[in-house]
């Protein structure tokens, strides 16, 4: 192996509220981590501010690094490279790989950040040496990967796997950002479907923990209730349980569609553990069909909310050949 490969690359997750960017050796240790808000920023600043991250985390491992991988939450075309659509980011046909290989003069790998965390979790993670995974990575929004007879399934043109825009309630509620659909399990599984859910329920009973977080004026988030609820208290169990009952409807549809052999659940609101994967489970084993759910496993993901990051530092590091989300530096005419 030579001295590049033994190096660094650098993983970067991007996702609706934040950036992780960290520099992952071949063993997949993560030597440097950043953490940035994305709330509030226009397609542009967004380029801008994970440009300046990068180089942030490339700045403090020396500046020896072999390429940059990044897990978007978007959806791809494949036949032009471009990042399609994004439903919690304003993120929309952009050349993502060229734009960055250019801006860091590094070579760059691009994929779903999704995708990118079922690569790590199928690898060596939660469902390490399982040929058919499927992840749902869950937190603004829920994101969805595939790993189906031993490789990520991308799809006809790279928009698959938006696992978390099945609908689960044909006449549900409207999505969230910029999906036109209908009752999707993100919008009632999600953190942002969390926080929603903490807030009837803290409306109806105010006299515990959370109700007085509020009154002090705490803002709700995920995080939020999720530490609450692991501290006990009941009106954010409540809360987390409604959310994963919801998320069990999910993943019966999974456990029925691609019989996986692991469906792993991964992203902040995972955080919550067995709050969330229990009533989850309990809902997917009376609704999906034998012989997939007798022996599924439904877990959390092992790399937990680095999944994304970890799994985008093992995209550069192995840059596929002719992967099409991949650009190196100097090889585009097309850069804004
Ligand atoms: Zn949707």
């Amino acid at each position: 192996m030579s001295a590049v490969a033994e190096g660094c690359v650098i993983g970067v997750d991007l996702g609706g509220t934040k950036l992780l960017a960290g520099a992952v050796d071949a063993d997949l240790t993560v030597h440097h981590r950043t953490n940035r808000p994305v709330l509030g920023l226009d397609q542009m600043e967004l380029v801008e501010m994970i440009a300046h991250a990068v180089e942030g985390v490339r700045t403090s491992v020396g500046g020896d690094v072999a390429a940059v991988g990044f897990g978007i939450p978007c959806t791809f075309d494949s036949r032009t490279g471009k990042a399609v659509q994004a439903v919690n980011l304003p993120l929309h046909d952009i050349r993502f790989a060229e734009i960055m290989a250019e801006r860091l003069e590094l070579p760059v790998v691009v994929d779903n950040d999704a995708n990118c965390a079922v690569l790590a979790e199928a690898r060596a993670g939660a469902a390490a040496g399982c040929s058919d995974v499927a992840l749902l990575t869950i937190g603004t929004g829920i994101g969805g990967g595939l790993v189906l007879n031993g490789e990520v399934y991308r799809g006809f043109a790279g928009g698959g796997a938006e696992l978390g825009h099945m609908v689960v309630d044909m006449h549900g509620r409207p999505c969230q950002g910029n999906c036109p659909n209908w009752g999707c399990l993100e919008s009632v599984a999600s953190g942002s479907a969390l926080v929603r859910e903490a807030s009837l329920a803290v409306a109806r009973s105010p006299d515990t923990e959370l109700g007085r977080a509020l009154e002090e004026g705490r803002e709700l988030t995920g995080p939020m209730i999720t530490g609450l609820a692991r501290d006990g208290d009941p009106v954010a169990r409540g809360a987390i349980e409604v959310v994963g009952r919801a998320l069990g409807v999910g993943v019966a549809n999974l456990v029925n569609i691609f019989n996986p052999e692991v469906v792993v659940i991964g992203g902040g609101v995972s955080e919550a553990g067995d709050l969330l994967l229990d009533p989850a489970r309990e809902v997917m084993r009376r609704r999906a069909l034998r012989p997939g759910v007798d022996e599924v496993r439904v877990e959390a993901a092992a790399f937990g909310a680095e999944a994304g990051m970890i799994g985008a530092a093992i995209l550069a590091r192995e840059r596929p050949p002719g992967f099409p989300l991949a650009a190196e530096p100097g090889s585009s005419s097309a850069v804004a």
